[in-house]
């Protein structure tokens, strides 16, 4: 009887903490990656009540994860575009550094999480792109909430990405913290599939670029993932996705210089066929390897903003890069 009362209370207690600890599991990214790659979504076209609805839902997670509205912002909702009927919302959440020394300084996460609709009787489901990169971020804020990290993080869930970048360029120009405090951005792109490179490895792209890319690869040895440069350097990837809005924030070309945020994509895209296609659905994906990359990128981000030293940027012979801090 008293054993048999202490396995009760054993099995009430054990799976809350395993899966506080745990998450977000294979399941819940599942869930999430699901939700908003459904049809009911319709492929999460900007300006559309659908994808209104997927900016109320990462708001609603969060806010569940203890994120605070970015500094000076009345909801997490950073809108644009207002002469459009339904306006673009980036979706901004904010967690304050723990360390008072580096609190004033932090690292942007970001994912965009529009896509592209539908095409008469098609839609597009937009799973890999960028359901993916949203739901990272999104379990990104439930780690780091755990994790406390030193620095602080501002996590960003971009709109208009698939008209042109127009959230994070939008989100540069107004920006809710000073971006000279900025010290790093992650974005994350396609990191659902795992049949082209293999699980347990994702790519950076702008390798050559920063510090940043030789500091994962070193973290990614200690724990079993392969982190490599972008193996698809035609597509121009680190001047193409929302990570570019960082890197150029003013240009100087008398001196050919850049001045910006370091600044990268994230992504384990391996030619797999399914960009902007209908095929890209939520059953396609590897979500054993995404919770794995959530919690690897969770410990990875959280040494970067807990370590004295932050990222810099590396010259190259065709043009400077600097800290946007440097800029005259
Ligand atoms: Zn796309």
């Amino acid at each position: 009887m008293t054993k048999n009362k202490f396995l009760i209370i054993g099995l009430l207690v054990l799976p809350s903490i395993s899966i506080a600890e745990s998450m977000p599991d294979a399941d819940t990214v599942s869930e999430w990656v699901s939700f908003l790659a459904s049809d009911e979504l319709q492929g999460r076209a900007n300006g559309t009540p659908s994808i209104r609805e997927a900016s109320e839902w990462i708001a609603g997670h969060f806010a569940d994860a203890g994120l605070a509205h970015a500094p000076g912002a009345g909801s997490y909702f950073q809108e644009y575009m207002p002469e459009k009927k339904i306006p673009y919302r980036n979706v901004i959440g904010y967690l304050s550094g723990s360390d008072p020394s580096l609190a004033n300084e932090y690292i942007v996460l970001s994912a965009h999480y529009d896509h592209i609709g539908v095409d008469g009787l098609k839609i597009f489901n937009g799973a890999d792109d960028n359901a993916s990169g949203t739901s990272t971020v999104v379990g990104l804020a439930y780690r780091l909430a755990k994790l406390k990290p030193g620095r602080s993080i501002l996590f960003i869930a971009w709109s208009g990405e698939e008209e042109g970048l127009l959230g994070s360029r939008h989100y540069t120009t107004q920006p809710m913290l000073p971006l000279e405090d900025a010290v790093l951005n992650l974005n994350f792109e396609m990191v659902g599939h795992t049949e082209g490179n293999g699980k347990h490895q994702f790519w950076v792209t702008g390798a050559e670029h920063s510090t940043l890319f030789p500091a994962l690869r070193k973290m990614g040895d200690e724990v079993g993932w392969k982190v490599a440069p972008n193996p698809f350097t035609d597509l121009q990837l680190f001047w193409r996705s929302d990570n570019a809005s960082f890197v150029q924030l003013q240009v100087n070309e008398a001196t050919r210089t850049i001045y910006g945020v370091p600044a990268h994509s994230i992504s384990t895209w391996g030619q797999e066929g399914h960009y902007h296609a209908p095929s890209d659905t939520a059953d396609t994906l590897d979500y054993e390897n995404l919770a794995a990359l959530i919690e690897v990128m969770g410990d990875m981000v959280n040494r970067l903003a807990n370590q004295p030293d932050t990222i810099d940027w590396k010259d190259n012979p065709n043009f400077h890069l600097r800290h946007y801090d440097e800029k005259q």
